[in-house]
């Protein structure tokens, strides 16, 4: 029997949330104060995503990176390999918030879009 306690972020009063388990199996869950949480922790064991928000190389902006984040989560595993991913990248100005600049990254079916505007250099 193992123990995994997970807190909640569904809502600030981040409540700690137990899980008991045997192999793979949920024998036991506690602590949640609302449904959300259960479901949060359960995922949170079985399958944990994260929103990823890094930054994307520039060509010919007036900032040299862009700031950027994951359109949804994606699975936690895949976060350190979507990072070299997205380190290997170069997009062109002018960006707009919401363009997407990665396309279904590593085939998560997740976008990587913009969260700022970047202006072409010769236009600032
Ligand atoms: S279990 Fe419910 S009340 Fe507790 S932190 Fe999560 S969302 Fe908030």
């Amino acid at each position: 029997m193992e123990e995994h306690d997970i807190i909640c972020t569904g809502c600030p009063k981040g409540c700690q949330v137990t899980i008991k388990t045997e192999g793979d199996k949920i024998t036991d869950i506690y602590g949640y104060e609302c449904p959300t949480g259960k479901e949060y922790a359960i995922n949170e064991f079985k399958n944990p995503t994260r929103i990823l928000p890094t930054t994307v190389k520039v060509e010919d902006g007036e900032f040299p990176l862009v700031p950027v984040k994951t359109a949804a989560p994606i699975p936690k595993s895949d976060l350190i390999k979507a990072m070299n991913f997205i380190a290997e990248k170069t997009v062109k100005a002018p960006i707009e918030i919401g363009d997407i600049l990665i396309e279904n990254i590593l085939n998560t079916g997740v976008d990587v879009v913009a969260t700022r505007n970047i202006k072409k250099e010769s236009e600032v």
